[in-house]
């Protein structure tokens, strides 16, 4: 029986890319999403994958969505936790708001959609979770206190929950993508995004496949021996 993945996230971006190579790698895949439903139903289109919308920040909506894609798809053996915002401003314009949002969505979410596996995965024992972070959670970003917080805090959550489900077989990494060509990056001012470009030792932004190569590697039934790591997919930048 093919295993269930679940990638939050998983419609557009970054995350389709790894819907997508999940599912070439013979993954039973389901995509989450927030509100764009004009990118999922194209999607689904293309790519066969049912797309589940809810708010990855409302602990109710995931614990409903969750329940529904068991009994719809079956029990959600793979999860990748990569949906995620920014709200950025230097510290003078940033509103306890922002700061909310982009933590709730990008750190929360890793704690609400972890919960609502955990008990399962570590009573099948097995399970494989990735936490997307980013090079600005490890090395700090200006005008991103909101997100290098919540990116980071990823970090620690990760290795921390590592240790918690290493005797049942369910593994959790984190993968740090640096600078990656999607609507994210792209809404990035041009001057700045070629100076970012100009940082990166190979010399290109990432491409969206380049991080769900990652994801299949850790998500693989042999991987069970990489637990609480960090990889980072970032074209040599700060070589972290
Ligand atoms: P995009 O903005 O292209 O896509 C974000 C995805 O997350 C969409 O599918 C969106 O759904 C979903 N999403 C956002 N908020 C919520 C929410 N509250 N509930 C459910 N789903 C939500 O992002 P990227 O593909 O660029 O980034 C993916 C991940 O990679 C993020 O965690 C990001 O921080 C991280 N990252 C990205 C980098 C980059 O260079 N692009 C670099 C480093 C890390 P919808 O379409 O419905 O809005």
């Amino acid at each position: 029986m093919a295993r269930v993945a679940l990638v939050t996230g998983g419609q557009r971006g970054i995350g389709a890319a790894i819907s997508e190579a999940l599912k070439a790698a013979g993954r039973k895949v389901v995509a989450s999403y927030a509100g764009n439903d004009a990118a999922a139903q194209a999607f689904t289109a293309r790519t066969g994958i049912p797309c589940y919308k809810f708010d990855v920040a409302d602990f109710a909506e995931c614990e409903a969505a969750v329940r529904r894609i068991e009994v719809e798809v079956g029990p959600i053996e793979i999860l990748v936790n990569n949906a995620g915002i920014t709200r950025d401003a230097t510290m003078k314009r940033m509103t306890r708001e922002m700061w909310d949002e982009v933590i709730d969505t990008d750190l929360g979410s890793c704690f609400n959609m972890c919960k609502l596996v955990w008990e399962g995965m570590t009573a099948r024992r097995f399970g494989r979770i990735v936490n997307v972070s980013s090079i600005n959670g490890q090395a700090g970003q200006f005008g991103q206190v909101n997100y290098a917080a919540a990116k980071s805090g990823i970090l620690g959550f990760t290795k921390s929950l590592a240790q918690e489900g290493a005797r049942s077989n369910v593994t959790v990494n984190t993968i740090a993508p640096g600078y990656v060509d999607t609507e994210m990056v792209r809404a990035v001012p041009e001057d700045v995004l070629q100076k970012i470009i100009a940082r990166i030792p190979v010399g290109r932004l990432g491409r969206a496949e380049d991080i769900a190569r990652g994801v299949v590697f850790l998500t693989a039934d042999e991987a069970d021996f990489i637990t609480g790591s960090t990889l980072s997919i970032n074209g040599g930048q700060h070589m972290y």
